[in-house]
């Protein structure tokens, strides 16, 4: 804008200086000459003047017959006509003075306009500034400036540790870009958008250069923020413009990393969110015009899935969702390791100690780490970076990162561990439970501390009773199993509560399983959720005496189940401690390992007892 600007400028100061050169240029050539007054009345007096013509304060005239050397026209200045008559009669020589109003009438207009223009230019920067736009008014829609480019990625699996089941996942979209003809020799399509979803600094960015590293194709990267603009219609340009591009270099990978500024579900109430919905859509309408044999895959990466538009995660759009979780111990350790390669580390510095020491740092905070830890012995003077140097950063770390997101100490991490393996104890210990795919104590998000997470061995439409009950009793497991080792619950289980009375609730009032009320609901019409009516529906159309029995029954299973879970957990207290140790080490089991804790417990015990037998 700058240039453009300043360029305008200077055309109308040039413009301005011909019209100047042409004015005197043809006044010369014309000849006037400027007389004085007495002069004039001299012409007059001698019959000489042929015609004039009469300004306020000037006359103009021509000459009958110029002699040689004589201008052909005058211009004279108007004196006074009694003053004139006087000073003619004294044989004054005389003329009217003109007064140069040039810089007068040149400062009256042209200051004004050049203040003008002044601010201006100083508001515009000024908006720009803040919305971060380079290129200024004449550049909006292209930003070429802000999508960044690369064609020689050179980075790679390696350079990304941990998070080993991402990367399975993403090793299929660089065979995709490497042989795109071997996937769609059978007619598959290839996907055209993959989500990455997980914590911020746990590596997204870097897998998703990765995979442009690994298929050699080129990367091309925006922030979805910087999409979402002041004026409408710009940021949907942007998109255009990012497609456009990218589709010249195909293959290649478009990343737009924080999808979630710029793909926030569309709300009912669209006041003020029209530049960002007609982005969206124009994003939709991209991905749904490009067809991905031409091979751009679009990598997005968002911490909130939760908060995306339906339309984006439907099939054919971000349909493949990898998740990049924080990483374990093991991952951690990895990532140290690729870290500390860059550094001078002193043999003795055990990163499993670090490792051990963090759990809940992504991958950013840990390379953070081992910069802060070669600052610091720089600091000291030191030649080698060691322990102390890394356990002190680790402090500093965690002093920033509390702030930010959770970091356990170790008593509530140990608590967590009990409370997950309770979970996963109480699935293992009934029948037609869903199996216990991996239980975890790594933070994640802003409630859950810890995980257990079952998967369902088939596709479920209908539930019996007692496996309704089930879920209930895996559901308060966690709060049972810190009831038997501290003798004491936490807050931690508030969730799984408000899960398994949930349930409890639909048990009675939906599905009609309570031998008390026999075959009724109370629930309302699920039709009439559907059926906007307008109408508020009511609460609940049951005396209040139901109400207070519904509660009864309600808290009747929930003790039951609480006896139940108690019993299992109580004979199972050694395998809780043991498995809560193993977890507490490991940050991450599976539910294999699991069993064979469990297994082995038992046999364990039957040694025990059978030895008892032998022995009495
Ligand atoms: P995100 O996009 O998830 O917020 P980034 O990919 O930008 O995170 O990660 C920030 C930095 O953290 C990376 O540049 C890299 O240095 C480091 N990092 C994060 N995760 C890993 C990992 N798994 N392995 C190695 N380095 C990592």
């Amino acid at each position: 804008m700058q240039s453009k600007t300043s360029f305008n400028l200077w055309y109308a100061l040039v413009t301005l200086l011909t019209l100047l050169v042409l004015q005197s240029m043809w006044s010369r050539a014309v000849r006037i000459e400027q007389i004085p007054y007495s002069q004039f009345q001299a012409y007059l007096a001698e019959d000489r003047v042929d015609e004039v013509r009469i300004g306020r304060d000037r006359i103009q005239g021509k000459l009958r017959d110029p002699q040689e050397g004589e201008a052909p026209q005058f211009l004279t200045v108007r004196v006074d006509e009694e003053l004139a008559d006087n000073l003619a009669q004294h044989n004054v020589r005389f003329a009217g003075e003109i007064e140069n109003t040039f810089l007068r009438d040149l400062l009256s207009w042209v200051v004004p306009v050049v203040l003008f223009v002044a601010i201006w230019m100083v508001l515009i920067r000024r908006m720009m500034g803040k919305n971060g736009i380079g290129g200024g008014f004449m550049s909006i829609g292209k930003s070429k400036a802000k999508i960044y480019m690369e064609d020689d990625v050179n980075v790679t699996f390696a350079d990304a540790a941990g998070g080993d089941e991402a990367k399975a996942e993403l090793q299929e979209v660089v065979s995709f870009l490497k042989t795109p003809d071997k996937f769609q020799r059978l007619g598959g399509k290839i996907p055209k958008g993959i989500l990455l979803v997980g914590p911020p600094g746990t590596g997204k960015t870097l897998l998703a250069k990765a995979v442009a590293g690994e298929a050699n194709v080129p990367f091309f990267s925006i922030s979805g923020s910087e999409f979402v603009e002041m004026f409408v219609g710009v940021g949907a340009a942007r998109v255009r413009d990012l497609f456009l591009q990218a589709k010249e270099k195909a293959p290649c990978i478009i990343f737009i990393d924080e999808l979630d500024a710029l793909g926030k579900a569309r709300g009912v109430s669209a006041m003020g969110h029209d530049e960002r919905e007609q982005t969206l859509n124009q994003l939709l309408v991209e991905m749904d015009g490009f067809d991905a044999r031409s091979g751009v895959i679009l990598v997005a990466a968002t911490n909130r899935p939760e908060i995306l538009d339906p339309a984006l995660l439907r099939a054919g759009r971000f349909d493949r969702h990898v998740v990049v979780d924080r990483p374990d111990k093991a991952g951690r350790r990895d990532i140290l390791e690729i870290y500390a390669r860059d550094v001078v580390l002193s043999p003795e510095a055990d990163l499993d100690v670090i490792a051990a020491m963090t759990p809940g740092f992504a991958g950013a905070d840990l390379a953070n780490i081992v910069n802060e830890s070669a600052l610091l012995a720089v600091r000291r003077d030191k030649e080698q970076i060691g322990l102390e140097e890394l356990q002190e950063a680790v402090e500093r770390v965690i002093a920033g990162l509390e702030k930010k997101n959770r970091v356990l100490n170790p008593a509530e991490k140990e608590r967590v561990a009990h409370h997950e393996v309770g979970h996963a104890l109480v699935a293992l210990a009934l029948p037609g439970s869903d199996t216990v795919q991996k239980i975890s104590i790594i933070p994640r998000g802003v409630a859950a501390l810890g995980y257990t997470l079952q998967l369902p061995t088939e596709d479920r439409f209908l539930m019996t009773q007692s496996e309704l009950e089930n879920r209930i009793a895996v559901l308060l497991g966690g709060r049972i199993a810190e009831e038997l080792v501290y003798n004491e619950v936490s807050t931690g289980a508030q969730d799984d509560l408000l899960k398994a009375t949930d349930i409890a609730r639909s048990m009675i009032k939906a599905y009609g399983m309570s031998p008390k009320f026999g075959q009724v609901s109370f629930d309302r019409d699920p039709r009439s959720q559907f059926l906007q009516t307008g109408q508020p529906q009511p609460v609940g159309d049951y005396s209040e005496l139901t109400a207070h029995e519904i509660d009864c029954e309600v808290r009747r299973i929930m003790d039951e189940q609480y006896n139940r879970v108690h019993g299992i957990l109580g004979a199972r207290r050694d395998v809780l401690r043991e498995a809560a140790a193993f977890l507490l080490d490991k940050e991450t089991m599976t539910g294999d390992e699991l069993h064979h804790i469990a297994t082995q417990a038992a046999v364990t015990a039957l040694e025990a007892s059978v030895a008892e037998v032998i022995g009495s």
